[in-house]
């Protein structure tokens, strides 16, 4: 049977165009796109589109936004067989990241794509980025999707969503992921990478889970920072979880203020994630002394993951846990394939 892939356009450079007065790139609509995009017509699989109303650039993004796209990915999902939806590529990591923890039992191909340069401008990347992400969305093996996954296409490589970020605002390549290999790499051929793909349990039903806790900061350290400025991130009113930026392998200050000032955060029942500033390699919060008080204070390792998909875990698990027990355990585990575990 013929398969079928639905876009959902939400916005971004891949389908703006130069406005005559300003100048500026603006957003327009999906019939125009696909106007651009002739080679469409060609797949053997049918293609619908949906398009946001209003789009949105990707700056905009938001948990809000992100509920409304999990609920057309619901509300379509039994009537296609993958979804690729088109994005701005500047928090396109933030936004697979929280789809994969927002999509559950999930059996069928979410592509993310944008591009750099929009599909009208003659020289874009936006043309082979969203026929190839449509291909691999429709990517079947025996009636399984090839991919079931939330992922990022862009250039020539298929990475997991929830491993990737945005690195590069000048370049082709925006996109990598550092502590996982790519799921597909596109030359010639499309060449799956089959042991790193996370094929889920076929008997599971698929939900998806709107909540998600804003209610979270992300602390950057850096050497020199101030007392008032950690203050004002972990004793900000209804703080609940902060994602703490550190060094190297989880290494942070061993200064008394500073530890005070985690520690009584931790007091009040705020949970706090080490991610390393690096972009690849493990918090590993036992090597040092400067690891090993934060460890002891009950800072929660962040392991190999991203800090896209730490703010956007944590979203969901303050929206979504029963008790600080479950969402510490949930925290410490490979929910989606987003940190390096035994079930990752
Ligand atoms: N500002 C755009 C966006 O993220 C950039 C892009 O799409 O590359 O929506």
């Amino acid at each position: 049977m013929n398969k079928k892939v639905l876009i959902i356009y939400t916005g971004g450079t891949i389908g703006m165009a130069v406005d005559p007065d300003t100048n500026a790139l603006v957003p327009f609509d999906f019939e125009k796109i696909s106007r651009k995009v002739p080679e469409l017509k060609k797949f053997d699989f049918g293609i619908n589109s949906i398009s946001f109303n209003p789009i949105v650039d990707s700056s905009e993004m938001s948990p809000e936004i992100w509920g409304k796209l999990v609920k057309i990915i619901e509300e379509n999902y039994s009537s296609y067989d993958g979804f690729v939806v088109l994005h701005g590529t500047d928090t396109m990591a933030y936004t697979a990241s929280a789809l994969s923890f927002m999509l559950h039992n999930l059996q069928k191909p979410v592509i993310l794509t944008g591009s750099q340069l929009p599909l009208g401008a003659i020289r874009t990347d936006g043309k082979e980025n969203l026929l190839t992400a449509l291909e691999i969305a429709a990517a079947h093996k025996n009636e399984q999707a090839l991919v079931p996954e939330v992922c990022i296409y862009f250039q020539d490589k298929l990475f997991r969503g929830n491993r990737t970020t945005k690195y590069n605002a000048e370049h082709f390549r925006a996109f990598r992921s550092d502590n996982y290999p790519p799921l597909a790499e596109v030359g010639l051929h499309i060449k799956y990478n089959y042991p790193y793909i996370r094929y889920t349990t076929l008997n599971g039903t698929f939900s998806v889970s709107t909540r998600m806790d804003n209610n979270i900061s992300l602390l950057k350290i850096f050497p020199g920072i101030n007392e008032h400025v950690i203050r004002s991130v972990l004793d900000a009113p209804g703080i609940r979880g902060v994602v703490l930026e550190t060094y190297g392998s989880g290494n942070a200050p061993t200064s008394q203020w500073f530890m005070k000032a985690l520690r009584d955060a931790i007091d009040r029942g705020v949970v706090i994630i080490n991610v390393t500033q690096c972009l690849a390699g493990d918090v590993e919060m036992w090597r040092y002394e400067t690891g090993r008080h934060l460890l002891n204070m009950g800072v929660v390792s962040g392991y190999d993951i991203t800090t896209e998909a730490a703010l956007t875990k944590l979203m969901f698990l303050l929206g979504n846990s029963a008790s600080m027990e479950e969402l510490k355990m949930n925290l410490n585990r490979s929910l989606k394939g987003e940190i390096k575990t035994v079930n990752s």
